[in-house]
């Protein structure tokens, strides 16, 4: 089974309604099973600040997909809670992004993996790291190593709800 790493982000109506939708059809998937979500986090918009701020969570998954299909998934959730893209990085229903795939490196057209900003995004990093399994692989020690020079506190993110795990998002 590959072991991959979501990040997911809303800022727009029922923001919290919006991560456990996705989460659940995730789960809904029989190819996929969710293995860990971590709490949720508010976080101050980054690149384009003039908008609300976002909930942000990592989810761990087990799948037999490829990449690309995961792609695909991401993208059809995406597409399910309604998004619409108006500009880059702008408000969101809901993104869906891979990541980690195991330990590859991806480099297509349509899919970039580990993403291309995750590293240097707290946003991503700090919930990724609630659920990161030990061992570390390679980049998830990458991952703590960076977070662990970022100023937190300087970020904007911060702990909005703590969760259940995955009980409660696959329940919604
Ligand atoms: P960012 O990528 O900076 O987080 P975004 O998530 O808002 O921005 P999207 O509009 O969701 O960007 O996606 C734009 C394109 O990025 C998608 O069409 C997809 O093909 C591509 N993409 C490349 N690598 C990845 C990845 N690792 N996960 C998700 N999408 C990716
Ligand atoms: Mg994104
Ligand atoms: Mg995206």
């Amino acid at each position: 089974m590959n072991k991959v790493y979501l990040s997911l982000g809303t800022n727009i109506g029922d923001r919290e309604h919006n991560l456990k939708y996705a989460v659940h059809m995730l789960q809904k998937d029989k190819d996929v099973k969710v293995c860990d979500v971590s709490s949720i986090y508010e976080t101050a918009p980054v690149g384009y600040t003039e908008q609300a701020s976002f909930l942000n969570i990592a989810v761990l998954i087990e799948t037999s997909y490829s990449p690309l299909e995961i792609l695909e998934l991401c993208q059809s959730v995406e597409n399910k809670l309604g998004r619409i893209r108006e500009f880059r990085w702008g408000p969101r229903i809901i993104d869906l992004d891979i990541l980690l795939y195991n330990q590859e490196n991806i480099e297509s057209e349509n899919l970039i993996v580990p993403h291309p900003r995750m590293f240097e995004r707290a946003f991503v990093l700090v919930p990724l790291m609630e659920i990161a399994q030990e061992p570390l692989t390679s980049y998830l020690q990458k991952a703590k190593s960076i977070l662990s020079e970022m100023d937190i506190d300087q970020e904007g993110i911060n702990k909005w709800k703590t969760t259940n795990g995955v009980e409660e998002f696959v329940q919604v």
